[in-house]
């Protein structure tokens, strides 16, 4: 049977032109349906509390963004990217978008609420991660960006600040400020390729310092830092300043401290070329799948890993 055809809305209606791309999901709510709790943390044009929904009781995170300063900083531009992003996103990775409103101040984004921060924290706190966990975690991370890179999306700036971790301390990927939407007609690299932005200095790949063009393999480049990172403890690019750590970025100046597991060093050393074409991982599915099937990945069902319990971090 065909479902009943909707009779046309008056113009009193009519969601606002504004409004009128945004999914009817994100349009429901407003200021009033949430209750307010503590501050989670602060950008530099936004801040993020956590929120009840009065009605649900369900927890959330909202950031809450200053118009007027996003205006007098040029940043619309990027806040229209993260919305436009995140609504694309539904993944359990990947910070979802569940709504926006805004009053006459301030942009409110409605967002699952990941309540144990920032993956650089345990990183801080641990020193580093060992084998196993650095495994589990990765395979969160790859799928991740396997989902976001299937659904057009570039990411650009990964790093253990994005990636935050729930209350099951499982991933949960944020900050699509600085995300790239490519048109989905191909797998090809070279219709990726965005200009004129630089990510963090310690992740950001060497084809956008020296092409000052990112590519789904810039992603699989940043992978590469974040696993090299949770075993070593920090980052295997940094030099005493910007320009230092670029210099060594472009050279592939970094070594391995004694006791870097082998089938990792492997790893790390095919996503850190130079060359974003043949970096593991790139060309489309087929390079995805190839990543997958690294023995580093050896012990990991891919089809479990958003049920599998965590593991203890040590
Ligand atoms: P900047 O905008 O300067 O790059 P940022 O991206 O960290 O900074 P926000 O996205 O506003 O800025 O986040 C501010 C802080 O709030 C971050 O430190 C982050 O750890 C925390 N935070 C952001 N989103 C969430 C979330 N969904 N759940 C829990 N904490 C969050």
């Amino acid at each position: 049977t065909t479902p009943p055809t909707r009779a046309p809305q008056p113009e009193s209606q009519a969601p606002k032109t504004q409004l009128s791309q945004t999914p009817l999901s994100v349009r429901k709510k407003g200021v009033k349906d949430f209750e307010f709790g503590k501050t989670l943390g602060e950008g530099s044009y936004s801040t993020v509390v956590s929120a009840r929904d009065r009605s649900t009781g369900r927890e959330y995170a909202i950031k809450i963004l200053d118009k007027k300063h996003i205006i007098k900083e040029k940043k619309v531009k990027y806040v229209n990217i993260e919305k436009n992003t995140l609504n694309k996103m539904n993944h359990p990775g990947i910070v979802r978008l569940y709504y926006t409103f805004q009053d006459h101040d301030s942009l409110y984004f409605v967002l699952d609420h990941a309540k144990n921060g920032e993956l650089l924290a345990f990183i801080k706190k641990l020193g580093s991660f060992d084998l196993n966990c650095t495994q589990y975690y990765t395979a969160q991370i790859l799928s991740s960006i396997e989902y976001m890179h299937s659904q057009g999306v570039i990411h650009r700036d990964l790093k253990p600040e994005n990636i935050l971790l729930d209350e099951k301390m499982h991933v949960k990927i944020t900050d699509f400020g600085t995300a790239k939407i490519f048109e989905s007609n191909a797998d090809g690299e070279e219709d990726a390729r965005a200009n004129s932005f630089v990510g963090t200095a310690e992740y950001v790949s060497p084809e956008l310092l020296k092409e000052k063009a990112a590519c789904k393999s810039s992603d699989f480049w940043a992978l590469g830092c974040i696993i090299y990172q949770l075993i070593a403890g920090r980052p295997p690019f940094k030099g005493t300043n910007e320009y230092m750590t670029f210099q060594k970025i472009v050279n592939l100046e970094y070594t391995f401290p004694e006791g870097f597991p082998p089938v990792a060093k492997d790893l790390v050393q095919k996503l850190l070329v130079l060359n974003p074409s043949e970096r593991l991982g790139s060309g489309g599915n087929a390079g995805i799948e190839k990543l997958k099937v690294h023995p580093f990945f050896q012990e990991i069902k891919w089809d479990k890993i958003w049920e599998m319990p965590a593991p203890r971090l040590l």
